[in-house]
Order: structure tokens, then C-alpha cells, then sequence
């Protein structure tokens, strides 16, 4: 455990600095071995804010071997007590969200006031969530036969590999760590190279009140530092978030191994608006949903949207002008609505998905919103939102998933037609509809081919409700606790023979 209670540091500069060049293994920030570090860059000045530590498998191994070496304690402990210990680490992480936000926006690029600062709420309220369900932790008694007591009970798998993406680094790690540890698993994770700062952070925090061991954190590049985790013997679960590509590669090993593996991939969510919604209403839930506070860099982003042809026009003219009102620039100023992209590289990517969509036949590309001014643009990974109008459901820009602002309005004639298309698609993530007909609702509800689908709202993600995909958006179950007691625990029958 670290002795001393960290102050709150609200310059994230300062702390961008303070934590460079180390990850968190056996308690104590310690540099790679090889000394090795790789820039963390601001995408809104294209500056370096500080490094991060560029592991190998030789830290991986180390961090592995602090949590086995801390698991067989951890176990020990009542799960209720456990789950004490992270209520408490939450109260702790309560006094640290404004810092938290901020560092976050800093390596991300993500504004402050409408995505980091509520990202770093989340994560409290994860380590709440499953700090709550020590007790869920319990087994059952099986009449098997009356010379015999038969039960069952909840083991945790031992050390946890944890694998997290750039674009909601701290939420996602926390509804992985905190079932994890809850269930009595020591856990490694490596963050995303991208990110590595704030999630690194929360570690430092949550260590002042955890043994040593049970929660480690390495970062560095996936082939260097992920994919040694994945294939570690001391390694009995991998849980994943990120692309499908690399779920796939991350998959493969965890297969060779025999190890399970929850993946949490990729979405092309639909949300389809039927002719009797409420327009104002799913105006403002399209806004919402397309995520272009954080540039469209979310896997549930409402990057299809499915809207009748008679509401077409007046939908896309309502949605364009209140984006158009979304001040875009500083992700720290608390007046910005948009910030940046996370890299050059997905800037690039992002500018040649709207070049291939200009240049589709029959398309229409609408610019919402104005740029930062030319000083900022000039450094900062800005890209201006991007509505497409007249394409076709099996175009490209429809059916890969961007990452970036920029969403698709197809119109449809009737409901059979947008269901049709809303489930045309290699992913299943998160899907909506919007409508007054319960009715209609329902049928959607069953027939969409997604794992989250809401009626009249939008994409929302809390602990406590079940989140996950179908198809190639993933395997598994995020933020329940079914999470808990089915990724994170097996089940041992024990029969005691009284005869
Ligand atoms: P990515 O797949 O490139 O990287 C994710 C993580 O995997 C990073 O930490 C990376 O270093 C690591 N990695 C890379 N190669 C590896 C290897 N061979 N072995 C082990 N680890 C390896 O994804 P990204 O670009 O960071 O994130 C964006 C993607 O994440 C998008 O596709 C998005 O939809 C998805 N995502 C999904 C969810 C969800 O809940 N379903 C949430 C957020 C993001």
C-alpha cells in the first residue's frame, strides 16, 4: 500500500509530468526495465504533456508475477470486506473527479464539461456499484441426495488481464477492475498507448488503499506489452476492449491458451426514427447520441440513423443547426462542447472516410458547426461534424465503423424496410428507436439485433445495467453483476460425502 495520501493536483500539465516514464507494479511506480518511454501527446496543440513507460514482456512478466504473488491473500479476505475496501476506494476517487477530468481531457483531447469530467464521475460509480456485491458472491446447496451436502461456490479465475482502448480509457478500466477485484482476482492492465495517464492515475489512487499486487498497470504498445499479457501463463482471463482486429488477434492467443476471454469491440449503432415520433425529442437524442462531443470516437455512437421519409428534411435541418450552436475548441474550456481527435492518424482516417462519402454518387455532405480558430487548427486534431445525406445503407461510410464525427441519415418508407437495414450489419452493439407506438416499440425491442436497445432515449451507459454486443461487436457482458459472477469468478461443486 502507499503510505501517503495523494493531494488533489488540478494542473494536469503538472501531473501529466509527475506521473511520466512508469508503471504501477507491486505498489511502487517503477520506470520499464528496458528505460524505454514513448510520447504522450495533447491532440488539441499536438504537443508532448509528458511519457509513458514503453514495456515489454519483461514488465509484464513482473507485474503477473506481483499479482499472483498478492492473489492467494486477496482471495482470503471475506468478499464482503472486499467489496468494503472499494466503496471506500470510490470515496476516495469521489475527491480526485476534477483532477481526473482534467488529465483525461488533457491526453485525450476529449472537453472537460461534456465527456472527461463525467467519464471520472463513472468510475466512481463503478467501484461503488461493485464494491456493493461482495455478498452476491455465493454459491448454492444442490439436493443431490440425503447422505450427501452438495453446494456449489464462487472462485475467483486468479490473475486478470485487463486490455483497454484511448477513448474512455478510465470507464472502461474501472468496470473491469472493480468486478475483478470484488470477486477476489489480482489484476494487470495495460493501457492504451494513447492514454495512458489518467488510467495510470487511478491506479495510484485506488493502491493507497489496496494491498500491493492486486492492482498493477503497465503500458506500452499492443504487440510489445499486450499481446505478452495475453499469452502469459500466469494469465487465467483476459477481458478486452478495443477494435475487432485486434479483439480477433487478442482471441486467437487467449484460444491457444484455453483461457476465456470477454471482448467489448466495435458498433455501427442504428437509430431508427419512426414517422410518429416526437421530432424535438429525437432531434436532441440523435444529437446526444452521435457522440460528437467527443469527435464520434464511441463505440455506441448513433452512426446510422434511420429517419421516415416524410420527417427526412426537417430532422436533419433541426440536428444540423443545434450542432451548428456546439462550440468546438480548448477540450479544458469549460465553454467547449467539442474537443479533438485523439491522433493524426485517425484525423487522416476519419478526413478520408468524408472524402470517400463526397465522392459517392447521390450523397450530400452537410458541415455543421464552425472550427476553432486558424491558430488552434493549425496544431489541434480538429475535424468539423459531418451529416451525410443519400446514402445507401450497404455503402462503406454505412457499414465501417469511422471513429470520428460523422454520421449517416438514410430515409425509410416504412418500419419492416428500416428494421431491415438497422440489422444489416456486421455489428450489434447498442440500437434505438423512436416512436409513440408501444406496440412498434416492443417489436423492435425484440427484433433488433443488438445487446442495449432503448425506446425514446438515448445511449447510456451505467453500472448496474448489462452492456455488450452481439455479433462482431463482442462476447460477454460488461457492468453487471452478471459480469462479476461470469467473467470473473468459476463455479466449484463441492460434495460432502456424510455417510
Ligand atoms: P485497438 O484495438 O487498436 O487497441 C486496443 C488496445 O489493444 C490497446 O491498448 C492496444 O495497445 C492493445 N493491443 C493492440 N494490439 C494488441 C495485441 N496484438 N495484443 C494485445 N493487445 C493489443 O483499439 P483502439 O483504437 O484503441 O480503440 C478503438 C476501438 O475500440 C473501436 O473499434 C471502438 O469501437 C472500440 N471500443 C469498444 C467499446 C465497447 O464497449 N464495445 C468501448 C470503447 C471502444
Amino acid at each position: 500500500m502507499m503510505e501517503h495520501a495523494l493531494a488533489c493536483e488540478t494542473n494536469p500539465a503538472r501531473l501529466a509530468e509527475a506521473l511520466s516514464g512508469v508503471n504501477l507494479i507491486d505498489g511502487r511506480l517503477v520506470p520499464a526495465r528496458s528505460g524505454e518511454t514513448l510520447p504522450v501527446v495533447n491532440p488539441a496543440t499536438g504537443r508532448q504533456i509528458g511519457t509513458a513507460a514503453a514495456s515489454n514482456a519483461d514488465d509484464v512478466a513482473a507485474a503477473v508475477e506481483a499479482a499472483q504473488r498478492a492473489q492467494p491473500a486477496w482471495a482470503a479476505i471475506a468478499a464482503r470486506k472486499r467489496g468494503t475496501m472499494l466503496a471506500e476506494c470510490a470515496r476516495l476517487l469521489n475527491a480526485h473527479v476534477e483532477e481526473l477530468g482534467r488529465l483525461v481531457a488533457l491526453e485525450t483531447g476529449k472537453a472537460l464539461r461534456t465527456e472527461s469530467r463525467v467519464e471520472a464521475s463513472v468510475v466512481a460509480d463503478a467501484l461503488q456499484f461493485y464494491g456493493g456485491l461482495g455478498s452476491e458472491l455465493k454459491g448454492e446447496s444442490v439436493p443431490f441426495s440425503p447422505e450427501m451436502l452438495t453446494v456449489t461456490t464462487r472462485e475467483p479465475v486468479g490473475v486478470v488481464g485487463v486490455i483497454i482502448p484511448w477513448n474512455a480509457p478510465m470507464m472502461l478500466m474501472a468496470l473491469k477492475i472493480a468486478p475483478a477485484i470484488v470477486a477476489g482476482n489480482c489484476v494487470v492492465v495495460k493501457s492504451a498507448e494513447e492514454a495512458p495517464l489518467a488510467v495510470l492515475r487511478v491506479c495510484q489512487i485506488l493502491n493507497q488503499l489496496l494491498p500491493p499486487g492486486v492492482l498493477n498497470i503497465v503500458s506500452g504498445f499492443g504487440p510489445e506489452c499486450g499481446a505478452p499479457l495475453v499469452a502469459h501463463p500466469g494469465v487465467r482471463k483476459i477481458t478486452f476492449t478495443g477494435s475487432v482486429e485486434t479483439g480477433r488477434l487478442v482471441a486467437k492467443a487467449a484460444g491457444e491458451k484455453l483461457i476465456p476471454v470477454t471482448l467489448e469491440l466495435g458498433g455501427k449503432s442504428p437509430m431508427i426514427v419512426m414517422g410518429d415520433a416526437d421530432l424535438d425529442k429525437a432531434v436532441a437524442g440523435a444529437v446526444a447520441g452521435m457522440r460528437f462531443t467527443r469527435q464520434g470516437q464511441s463505440c455506441t455512437a448513433a452512426s446510422r440513423i434511420f429517419v421516415h421519409e416524410r420527417l427526412h428534411d426537417e430532422f436533419v435541418a433541426k440536428v444540423k443547426a443545434k450542432v451548428d450552436a456546439m462550440k468546438m475548441g480548448d477540450p479544458l474550456d469549460e465553454a467547449t462542447d467539442i474537443g479533438t481527435l485523439i491522433s493524426r492518424e485517425q484525423r487522416n482516417k476519419v478526413l478520408a472516410y468524408i472524402d470517400a462519402g463526397r465522392d459517392t454518387p447521390g450523397a450530400s455532405a452537410i458541415e455543421c458547426s464552425a472550427l476553432p480558430s486558424d491558430d488552434a487548427l493549425k496544431e489541434g486534431l480538429y475535424v468539423r461534424p459531418v451529416i451525410f445525406t443519400g446514402l445507401d445503407n450497404r455503402s462503406r461510410l454505412a457499414r465501417e465503423e469511422i471513429f470520428g464525427p460523422v454520421t449517416c441519415v438514410i430515409a425509410f418508407e416504412n418500419y419492416e424496410d428500416a428494421l431491415a437495414q438497422a440489422n444489416d450489419s456486421d455489428y450489434g452493439l447498442a440500437a434505438t428507436i423512436w416512436t409513440r407506438d408501444l406496440k412498434t416499440a416492443l417489436d423492435a425491442s425484440r427484433r433488433l439485433e443488438a445487446g442495449f436497445v432503448q425506446i425514446n432515449q438515448n445511449i447510456v451507459v451505467q453500472p448496474g445495467l448489462s452492456y455488450g454486443g452481439v455479433k462482431q461487436s463482442g462476447l460477454g457482458r460488461e457492468a453487471s453483476l452478471e459480469a462479476m459472477l461470469d467473467h470473473f469468478t468459476h463455479k466449484k461443486t463441492v460434495i460432502f460425502n456424510l455417510a
